[in-house]
């Protein structure tokens, strides 16, 4: 409980950076860099040793190898977090899988040695938990995400409720909110069923937004919708809702969460972030896999940390960064 809480700490979100091998092969291909563990590890550890930065964060997601990963300089990441108030989490499902006989659907795959994988990651410093469901507009996987998080509180992990509803699609907002609506109420049903404790607990919700091939619309009507969908399902005993960025461009991202910790209603939870990539995209595209660029991608993050944290507080006055902000994230269907 004490943990959630303080993930949830006004001003400070969580740093996304658990894309599996092969999505973050996905990344370094775009910027030319081979996909090899020590291109992985130069780029995390220019994320987490990015001066500045860390008090923006409350958490840090990992991917399993990441986390027994290390600094050039052999000090492990999980003490460079620690040693600065940011909290090591790590992602504990294995991905997704389409389900036979549907249109596209899928599910979580995860469940085999999850309580054992659970202790494994708690020993090695991991005191929070990242388990994804993907959803395309329709109720399902609530029951995956229940039994997921009971599982990381019997092994001492706060677990992130994540149930992603992707913006594929032409549909227009009011459907986005209702679906998400339909889904979140589905997936506290299924939490207070398996007796999950909520106060230990964190939800990673979408925005609510128009699809993917729809007209865009403004931040204040994102925020209304996607507060509005909040309010109405989830129990305030959740200390904190930490948004993902699904394919916004970090501009977009920033802007909508801002406008949400605007909004004068009340709001139980604190609003923040849990971005993957509309936090790592132009320090990325900056860093190019190049040396010499390490410390002006470093600067690109803490920019965008900082512009995040300001949009928790209701602060972001907008246009921190260049065309590299403003760039799309949208893949069709994206996985993790
Ligand atoms: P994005 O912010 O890139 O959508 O990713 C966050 C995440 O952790 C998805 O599981």
């Amino acid at each position: 409980m004490r943990t959630a809480k303080y993930i949830a700490t006004p001003g400070k979100g969580i740093l996304a950076a658990d894309e599996s091998t092969g999505t973050i092969g996905k990344r370094l291909a775009s910027i030319n860099v081979e996909n090899i563990e020590s291109n992985r590890q130069a780029l995390r550890e220019l994320l987490f040793t990015s001066p500045g930065s860390l008090p923006y964060l409350s958490g840090v997601i990992l991917f399993e190898e990441t986390l027994y990963q290390k600094t050039t300089d052999g000090k492990p990441f999980v003490d460079v977090l620690q040693q600065n108030g940011v909290v090591p989490g790590i992602k504990v499902d294995k991905g997704t899988v389409e389900l036979a006989g549907t249109d596209g659907e899928t599910t979580t795959q995860g469940f085999d040695s999850l309580g054992a994988r659970c202790q494994q990651y708690y020993k090695a410093g991991a005191r929070f938990a990242k388990w994804r469901a993907v959803l395309k507009i329709g109720p399902n996987n609530a029951q995956g995400l229940a039994r997921y998080a009971i599982i990381c509180q019997e092994n001492g992990l706060v677990p992130i409720v994540e149930p992603e509803i992707l913006t594929d699609g032409s549909h227009d907002i009011k459907k986005c909110a209702a679906a998400t609506e339909m889904v979140l109420a589905a997936v506290y049903k299924a939490l207070n069923e398996q007796h999950v404790l909520l106060e230990g607990t964190l939800l990673k919700p979408n925005m609510v937004t128009p699809g993917s091939d729809s007209p865009k619309v403004t931040a204040e009507e994102i925020a209304e919708y996607t507060v509005t969908a909040l309010r109405r399902t989830v129990p305030p005993a959740v200390p904190g809702i930490v948004f993902l960025s699904g394919g916004q461009s970090e501009e977009e991202a920033t802007k909508n969460l801002n406008a949400m910790n605007k909004l004068q209603v009340l709001k139980p939870w604190t609003l923040s972030f849990s971005f993957g990539r509309a936090l790592q995209q132009s320090t990325l595209k900056t860093w190019g896999g190049k040396k010499e660029n390490v410390e002006k991608a470093q600067a690109a993050f803490l920019e965008r940390c900082k512009a995040n944290s300001d949009a928790t507080l209701g602060k972001y006055a907008g246009g921190s960064a260049g065309g590299l902000a403003s760039e799309s994230l949208y893949v069709k269907e994206y996985k993790y």
